[in-house]
């Protein structure tokens, strides 16, 4: 079931081009209604294409505002329960909301090492461009390698 954006918390990252939850969801689902004119809320993000969600919660726990919701299939997460995430740098909570009101927290590491320390290339030899004709480095099916195909950032 899809995400919806809480307009009462959502600032539209603060006017940027791409919003956190643009940037982040596989499926190109966010978008910023930057004048108000598709929803009636100017400078809040919403899900284009409600259908098309993955309920992956990428946007979920990237939004700085906590803006984002879920709407859960009603036989996993009943009407009137939540489940959300909070995302810090070095763990995430998650906050359980029963429709009878109670709530449970369940917090969780989700690194070991200090967020922005990652070098993932380190220990690693530099590429050689040279060996990409060798057998094994690029091929379309059986035939030698094309490397104008490659695809180069
Ligand atoms: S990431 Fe959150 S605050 Fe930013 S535009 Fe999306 S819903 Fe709004
Ligand atoms: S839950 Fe995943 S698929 Fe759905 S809008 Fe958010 S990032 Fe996109």
């Amino acid at each position: 079931m899809p995400t919806y954006v809480r307009t009462d918390k959502c600032d539209g990252c603060k006017g940027q081009d791409k919003t956190a939850c643009m940037y982040i969801c596989p499926h190109d689902l966010m978008k910023l209604d930057k004048d108000g004119s598709e929803t009636g809320h100017a400078m809040k993000a919403y899900n284009q294409e409600p259908e098309q969600c993955w309920e992956c919660y990428s946007c979920v726990k990237i939004c700085p505002q906590n803006a984002i919701e879920v709407r859960h299939y009603a036989d996993i997460v009943p009407l009137g329960a939540s489940v959300q995430p909070l995302r810090g740098s070095d763990s995430i909570m998650w906050t359980i909301k029963f429709r009878n009101g109670n709530m449970k927290r369940f917090k969780f590491p989700i690194r070991t090492t200090p967020e922005g320390s990652i070098e993932p290339y380190a220990g690693k030899p530099k590429p050689n461009m040279a060996d990409i004709d060798k057998p094994g480095f690029f091929t379309m099916t059986s035939l030698k390698g094309d490397k104008s195909q490659l695809i180069r950032l």
